[in-house]
């Protein structure tokens, strides 16, 4: 008898604790839209793509466990060696003044957690990502591909050099804040591409500007505060 039970029972289980994952994931979805709801369209973010990107993105996911809680929360979250995932909004806010499109192959700066690079993953044909902390580096390369973005590429390096086997790229976004421009990004942007870089140090300016024939040109700003970009090149 008990031998034609217990099948019964291991169904029973499986399907219970694939109940639970759903019940979970459904808890993320829900807090997901209410980010998006408050902190983003509540706001000033209005590009549907930029929208659906961040209600598509499991952030949850890009947070250590122990962090995971505040996942959807209006606030930037440690992600070890002293380094942070950034606000939803400030994500939100520098993908759309990029104006990202799927034909564009982007480069950021600052893998991090993954998270940003994901969210660009989902608006364009390719995203090329450089990390210094190489553990960051590897720990993000393996969760883009277990979420299935094949075209997010990451590579552990110097960021101040940009990526030249991949240039020139369309866009370019750096999360990390150098005290002034690194100029091999400005040469590895096309000319009309748009790059968002968070100049300064302690008080930073987000500076969003087009590449143009005569320079680089201003488009809009915001004070943000990202961790300092490390390993400038002397001289
Ligand atoms: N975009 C990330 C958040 C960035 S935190 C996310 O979505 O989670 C900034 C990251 O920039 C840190 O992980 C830091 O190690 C990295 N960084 C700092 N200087 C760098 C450099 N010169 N090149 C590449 N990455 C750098």
């Amino acid at each position: 008898m008990v031998s034609r039970v217990a099948p019964l029972l291991i169904v029973a289980a499986v399907a219970c604790s694939k109940g639970m994952q759903e019940t979970t994931d459904d808890r993320w979805a829900i807090e997901r839209e209410r980010m998006v709801d408050h902190q983003l369209r509540g706001r000033d973010i209005r590009s549907d793509a930029v929208l659906q990107a961040m209600r598509r993105v499991p952030r949850h996911r890009f947070v250590p466990a122990e962090e995971q809680g505040g996942s959807y929360s209006d606030y930037p979250l440690p992600i070890g060696f002293g380094q942070t995932i950034s606000q939803p909004y400030i994500v939100a806010f520098m993908t759309e003044a990029l104006e990202v499109g799927p034909d564009h192959t982007v480069l950021e700066i600052g893998t991090g957690s993954g998270y940003q690079a994901a969210v660009l993953g989902e608006l364009a044909r390719d995203v090329y990502t450089i990390e210094i902390v190489e553990p960051l580096a590897e720990r993000s390369r393996a969760l883009l591909q277990e979420l299935g973005y094949r075209n997010v590429h990451v590579r552990a390096g110097n960021g101040y050099l940009g990526w030249p086997d991949a240039a020139p790229f369309d866009r370019i976004i750096v999360t990390a804040a150098p005290d002034e421009m690194p100029p091999a990004l400005v040469e590895q942007l096309k000319m009309d591409g748009l790059i968002a870089v968070p100049v300064g140090v302690g008080e930073q300016m987000l500076q969003v500007m087009r590449r143009t024939p005569a320079g680089l040109t201003m488009i809009k700003t915001l004070p943000v505060r990202f961790v300092p970009m490390t390993g400038k090149p002397k001289g």
